[in-house]
């Protein structure tokens, strides 16, 4: 696997595009391309950061799914869609088909099944109902309700299991297993998923020579992505290195109490340990986060390029999704706050001290950017009760 499957990957999304943009009419002011904007925030960190020089990278506005899950789920559900259009004979080869009842009613022959936490579940439910898919999500204990509940609104079966996400995906994996009419989507191990998340990268250079920010060995880009099982953070990470050599360091956020990448790459044992292994427990408000294991082929890439890590308490993602709704009005999920602790540590605690020095690298060069994975679908409600978590005495106004 290499940067050019990565471009091909972009151009069937930009085939797609104009079939995307008839499902879902946000996305006809943009064509029918799924992406998110690249904002520049200040105020967040009360200016230990200078101005100018902190990225976002807005993923909790990305539409159709609202979270970085919104580019691989979605890739992979098109992959689905050539696939049985190649089984079928009946669409043509250049994709530009309409989507036709007739064509729905061949893809409800269908059935996608896939494990999660939440998000990856709300990106292809969403995605493969809307081309007239079945759908089953295998839902980990970590799930949030409002997203199983989504899911059952739009029509898409929801089994919802005690255990965590290993176990979720595994169950999935043996429900498709069954009969070839059902599409297994496996977070574990897909390349597609993989590659549909690594898009963005693409996207993100071309954000950044639109806002004339040149990044080089001295004055580089530090990219800040929370991880789950690995995927969207590994696909983004391997797709910058390409693009941009050692001019790009990147960084995974992981919560204190699961661990899953960090302790796959420490060890060497990749999808070999889990953090059950050595006494955690998993419990996160961060839900796309709680994964116990990593991906297998993901870490074993990262052990190549990923620069270093960092995990943080669910007191600190509270903080960080408050402060990002005081200073900037975003609101965003628990999981997608774990990026924002990164520029601080980086510049103030040791390890991110001697990484710097180690490298050469001066803190006053740096371009920090933050990757908000999700948040523009959660209610409003449920917004509310994570931030009264940080500021349990203010009533928040709402809007
Ligand atoms: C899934 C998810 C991640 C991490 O992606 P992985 O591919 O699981 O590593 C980060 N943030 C949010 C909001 C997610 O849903």
């Amino acid at each position: 696997m290499g940067m050019e499957s990565v471009y091909q990957a972009e151009g069937v999304l930009e085939d797609y595009a104009p079939v995307l943009q008839k499902l879902f009419p946000e996305l006809e002011p943009v064509k029918g391309i799924i992406e998110s904007p690249l904002l520049t925030i200040d105020a967040i960190y009360n200016d230990i950061i200078p101005p100018g020089h902190l990225l976002l990278k807005a993923d909790h506005l990305l539409p159709v799914s609202g979270s970085i899950k919104a580019r691989g789920g979605i890739f992979a559900v098109l992959k689905i869609v050539d696939h049985i259009a190649e089984r079928e004979n009946i669409f043509r080869k250049d994709r530009r088909f309409t989507l036709s009842g007739a064509a729905k009613k061949i893809f409800s022959n269908y059935r996608i099944a896939v494990g999660s936490t939440g998000n990856l579940g709300l990106s292809i439910g969403i995605a493969g109902r809307a081309f007239g898919f079945s759908v089953e999500v295998h839902m980990s204990s970590a799930a949030k309700r409002w997203k199983k509940e989504l899911l059952d609104k739009i029509g898409a079966d929801v089994i919802a299991y005690d255990s965590d996400y290993t176990a979720a995906c595994e169950a999935a994996r043996v429900s498709a297993q069954k009969d070839d009419s059902v599409y297994f989507i496996d977070d574990e191990n897909s390349t597609d998923l993989f590659l549909g998340y690594s898009v963005a990268a693409l996207r993100l250079k071309k954000q950044l020579n639109d806002l004339n920010i040149m990044i080089s060995e001295k004055h580089p880009l530090f990219v800040y992505l929370p991880c789950g099982v690995g995927g969207a953070p590994g696909g983004i990470t391997f797709a910058l290195k390409q693009l941009f050599g050692n001019s790009v360091h990147c960084f995974f956020a992981e919560p204190v109490d699961a661990p899953a990448m960090i302790l796959g790459l420490i060890t060497g044992k990749h999808d070999g340990i889990s953090i059950q292994d050595i006494g955690l427990s998993g419990n996160t408000s961060a839900d796309g986060l709680a994964v116990g294991r990593p991906s297998g082929f993901v870490s074993s890439l990262m052990k190549r390029y990923l620069d270093g890590a960092y995990t943080l308490p669910d007191r600190d993602l509270f903080f960080y999704l408050a402060r990002l709704y005081d200073t900037e009005g975003f609101k965003v999920e628990p999981s997608a706050a774990a990026g924002f602790a990164g520029p601080v540590l980086l510049t103030t605690a040791g390890g991110g001290r001697s990484y710097m020095e180690q490298k050469g690298i001066e803190a006053k060069n740096i371009i920090h950017l933050i990757w908000s994975t999700g948040g523009s679908m959660e209610p409003r409600a449920e917004f509310q009760k994570n931030y009264k978590k940080h500021y349990p005495q203010v009533c928040m106004e709402s809007g």
